[in-house]
């Protein structure tokens, strides 16, 4: 098998209410496309496990991980932040979701599959060290990426960054740590409301209107961030991935279609090729029209997986 699925019923049971647009029907809709595409198949299937307390101590605060599980409730919701809040599964979806961006992590880099895509909720690029926000608590690609650069002694590793928002928790997590570098393109000006002046030698930010569609967003990608990431020459590589830019998301106002989020994985997998021998983990970020993320996510499996 070339790719791993990881998933696990946790992230099912997270539930912020029947009006909140990072809703359980994200993941099924995912599941029903996979089918549809007969992709469901061709993929590892593993179970995420639960992340150690030590995985998150790597990019979260422990005050922070203390003050998560408190605010678990045992019954109704819990707002950490206004957009954010605990049902009673939600803090085990959390420790899962980051678990299975670390077992992604684990099975690409003993060679038992080239890449994975961690089908995961809660999302993670808005968490910093110590906030909740943008539907986020911990941030799961942060954690993979440390668990890399940690646990399997990778010296560089990159994080591409496609959801519409800027992955302003990702950014702030690393911004002192040069080993990591993030490339993250969003649409500007949009929440969260920054990213467009905090770049450095290894925080690549790139700033877009609304309205960009598949052929700016590309060629502001091609100018702007494989330049970068060729001379970084990243050993693994991560997708925050986020299909929130599709043009039928009313979430944001970028017109990317599915063929746009090819491309963007065949340009992660350039790089990849090139300097990481093919290492990708692939992180599930935003996405919230139903049918659009289905397809998005099945193009852009499908591309992982050669298929
Ligand atoms: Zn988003």
């Amino acid at each position: 098998m070339h790719t791993a699925y990881i998933t696990h019923p946790s992230y099912l049971l997270h539930d912020m209410g029947d009006w909140h647009p990072e809703s359980p029907a994200r993941l099924r809709a995912i599941d029903d496309r996979l089918h549809a595409a007969h992709l469901f198949d061709c993929l590892m299937h593993r179970e995420a496990p639960r992340a150690h307390r030590s995985q998150l101590l790597r990019v979260h605060d422990a005050a922070y991980i203390d003050f998560v599980e408190a605010a678990s409730p045992s019954e109704g919701l819990h707002a950490l932040d206004p957009d954010t809040s605990m049902n009673p599964h939600t803090l085990e979806a959390a420790f899962h979701a980051a678990g299975g961006a670390v077992m992604a992590v684990d099975l690409v880099m003993r060679g038992e599959v080239a890449n994975g895509f961690v089908a995961c909720r809660p999302p993670g690029h808005h968490a910093t060290r110590n906030q909740a926000m943008g539907f986020c608590i911990f941030n799961n690609v942060a954690v993979a990426a440390a668990h890399a650069l940690a646990a399997h002694g990778l010296a560089r590793v990159a994080i591409v960054d496609f959801d519409v928002h800027h992955g302003n928790g990702t950014e702030a997590i690393f911004r002192d740590d040069p080993r990591a570098m993030l490339c993250s393109t969003f649409q500007h000006p949009y929440y969260p409301f920054c990213g467009a002046d905090t770049a450095s030698e290894h925080i690549v930010n790139v700033p877009l209107p609304a309205g960009t569609t598949g052929s700016t967003y590309r060629e502001a990608f091609t100018a702007q961030i494989m330049p970068r990431l060729e001379a970084f020459r990243p050993q693994m590589l991560f997708c925050s991935a986020g299909f929130d830019g599709h043009r039928e998301d009313d979430m944001a106002q970028f017109g990317l279609v599915e063929a746009d989020y090819v491309w963007i994985t065949e340009q992660v997998m350039g790089v990849a090729a090139r300097h990481a021998e093919g290492r990708i983990v692939s992180v599930l970020e935003g996405g919230y029209d139903l049918s659009a993320l289905g397809r998005s996510v099945a193009a852009h499996i499908k591309t992982l997986a050669e298929l």
